[in-house]
């Protein structure tokens, strides 16, 4: 197999021509290197898509004048990358055609399905205008389907990857086609009868992630809008420190508190084939940046993760009983059935916690099928607070002035909730 490094793009880092034109002046930093190079949806595409699924639902008369606005939005692009942007403008039209398709059609009840059949046309655009830019402005390139790469189950909006398929599919293609660059979508995947899934949001750091791990390729490196990998996030917090070295299963641990820098699926691929993960910024892509990496944590300075928007919910069993074995099985199916996140639990003898950030619809649905056995409580919009190898002095600045509702500790790490 050839030697492969893997790159991929954001939202961000694709969001405008400015951004695009910065993609391949990187691209042009590695004139001799075999590339996959995975990228999101154009800037905020996504959450645009998700717009037009919600009136697709709720407004069907709102559906034409958000993607003739999207088509705008994608089309200026173009044209302002290239001056002779005509087949660009034809290939965008015709996906634009496609989902209008889409859209004409009956929707199914099934959001789920649908929100993939919809949303995914954001990575698909985005490829389309970004390959042929590529092309004509010196890099060559070839275009591929991640629907027939990446081969999902049909949980749609959360697509399990079938593992054996995909890395087939992979190979083949990347074997049996000579060219040096590769370019591909994040997010998105496909089951055995051809349909559309995606990988759940910000997913597209783990395509990357299982491209490389089918390649076994040389590295991964996430283009960001940030240095690398800060140990917490600078917009709230401005003294935020960069890491330079970071060993898997600590940025794995990171990632799972809610660290939003990486999508939590990714490190696991790529630990398991020892392939470093570089997190560069695209502003200055000869910095070091960041790599997760085998090594060993050395001094460890304390991170901090904030999540808001949770949901603190607490259940109380009617009858008496004590939080116990079959009651936590009880509730960890209602849990799982209704897709709930669980990002921290807690029980006493006859209570149990969770703090979540469930949509709300699947958060009511849960409650609901709870209420029969259970007494339920729910604290909204409380936020969740994570610090891994904590001292006094982060603990006290954190929670100076707030009100602490829940707390929890272990050796490397301290997690509390507060009131906002
Ligand atoms: N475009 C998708 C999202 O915004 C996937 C990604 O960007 O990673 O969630
Ligand atoms: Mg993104």
């Amino acid at each position: 197999m050839r030697t492969i490094k893997v790159f991929k793009f954001g939202g961000a880092s694709v969001k405008d021509a400015p951004a695009i034109e910065n993609l391949h002046s990187i691209l042009r930093l590695y004139p001799d290197d075999s590339l996959v190079v995975v990228i999101s949806a154009m800037g905020k595409t996504t959450n645009f898509l998700e717009k037009v699924l919600k009136a697709y639902y709720h407004e069907p008369d709102k559906v034409e004048s958000l993607v003739t606005e999207l088509q705008r939005q994608h089309e200026q692009v173009a044209i302002a990358l290239l001056p002779d942007p005509g087949a660009i403008l034809d290939r965008l039209h015709k996906l634009f055609g496609q989902l209008r398709e889409e859209l004409a059609v009956e929707h199914s009840n099934n959001y789920d399905y649908d929100y993939d059949r919809i949303v995914s046309f954001g990575e698909m655009l985005s490829t389309t205008l970004i390959s042929g830019y590529l092309n004509v402005a010196g890099i060559e390139n070839t275009w591929l389907d991640a629907r027939r790469l990446i081969r999902t189950d049909d949980t749609y909006r959360e697509g399990h990857v079938d593992w054996d398929v995909t890395i087939k599919q992979i190979q083949d293609v990347v074997d049996n086609n000579p060219a040096r660059v590769f370019l591909t979508q994040g997010f998105i995947g496909g089951t055995a009868e051809n349909l559309t899934t995606t990988l759940g949001r910000e997913g597209s750091d783990y395509s990357a992630a299982i491209v490389a791990y089918a390649l076994e390729a040389e590295s991964l490196t996430i283009w960001k809008d940030v240095p690398g990998l800060l140990n917490a996030d600078p917009k709230r917090f401005p003294d935020a420190i960069k890491l330079d070295e970071i060993p898997y299963e600590e940025a794995v641990e990171l990632s799972y508190y809610g660290a939003s820098i990486i999508h939590p699926k990714t490190l696991k691929p790529l630990q398991n084939k020892q392939i470093p993960l570089f997190v560069k910024s695209f502003f200055q892509p000869e910095e070091p940046g960041s790599v997760i990496t085998t090594c060993s944590l050395d001094n460890p300075i304390p991170s901090i993760i904030v999540k808001d928007h949770q949901t603190l919910l607490t259940v109380f069993p009617r009858d008496f009983s004590f939080i116990a074995v079959d009651n936590l099985s009880e509730l960890f199916a209602v849990f799982a059935k209704y897709r709930i996140r669980v990002n921290m639990m807690q029980n006493s003898a006859l209570s149990f916690s969770v703090c979540t950030d469930a949509e709300p619809a699947r958060l009511k649905q849960c409650v609901e099928s709870l209420q029969g056995k259970y007494k339920v409580k729910y604290n909204e919009d409380v936020e969740l607070v994570t610090v891994r190898h904590y001292n006094q002095e982060t603990i006290d600045k954190l929670m100076s002035g707030r009100k602490v509702i829940l707390r929890q500790t272990s050796r490397a790490t301290i997690q509390f909730v507060l009131l906002s």
